[in-house]
């Protein structure tokens, strides 16, 4: 059985406060997405088609919060595989957003509906990375967001406007600050990735996983993950 282990950035992040989620997490926009799996490594993407079509290649899908956010992200994602038929591994791909939903979710092992299931409530993956393995994580969601803009802005919209002035190692400078800015992001996704597989890892072996409660209690919950 190939497993593939997956997580994404968003452009926007979700608000919160608005009453239905569901329908709030289907407009968010990928910025950016990695894959680790011992088959192909670590991969990233900026674009979901490829990600979709990497993700269903491989058995079992395992993430933190997948289920409820990141599936969903990418089957409400407009960019989707061309349908070619000289490709099976685009044709795998669904139409409908509810049936990729359903397949993605269908391959998925999400740590965190597990744990929810387990604990009648959700847990953090940096209070689950603490916890567990004594790992902080390198950064948060919000971060990413701002980084993700300044990315883009930095890239697409300065280096143009200092050629068009005759600043050309401005422009240089910006587009390097905007290379840094992405690095940054493309590291903190990998790096949840692989947090996420080896909190796994930990529980398949030791059974157990722990989280620091919000009391700053070192809580444990024992699993069965394989
Ligand atoms: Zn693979």
């Amino acid at each position: 059985m190939t497993d593939i282990f997956y997580d994404l950035e968003t452009k926007e992040l979700l608000d919160p406060n608005l009453p239905d989620q569901e329908t709030a997490i289907r407009t968010l926009t990928m910025s950016v997405g990695v894959t680790w799996c011992e088959c192909h490594d670590a991969q990233t993407f900026r674009t979901t088609a490829p990600l979709i079509k990497h993700l269903l290649v491989h058995d079992r899908i395992i993430g933190f919060n997948i289920v409820r956010f990141d599936n969903t992200v990418l089957a409400w994602s407009p960019d989707r595989p061309a349908r070619d038929p000289l490709d099976p591994d685009a044709l795998r791909v669904p139409d409908s957003p509810i049936e990729l939903k359903k397949l993605l979710d269908q391959k998925s092992f999400d740590l965190l509906a597990d744990l929810e299931a387990r604990l009648g409530h959700r847990v953090g993956l940096a209070a689950l990375a603490e916890g567990s393995l004594g790992r902080q994580k390198l950064a948060t969601g919000p971060q990413a967001v701002v980084w993700n803009r300044l990315a883009v802005a930095l890239r697409e919209r300065w280096p143009l406007a200092l050629t068009n002035v005759g600043d050309t190692e401005g422009a240089e400078r910006v587009n390097e600050l905007g290379a840094w800015f992405q690095e940054r992001l493309e590291k903190y996704c990998l790096q949840d990735v692989l947090l996420v597989k080896k909190i796994f890892e930990y529980g398949v072996v030791n059974k157990r996983v722990a989280y620091i409660d919000f009391e700053g209690e070192r809580r444990v919950v024992k699993v069965q993950w394989r």
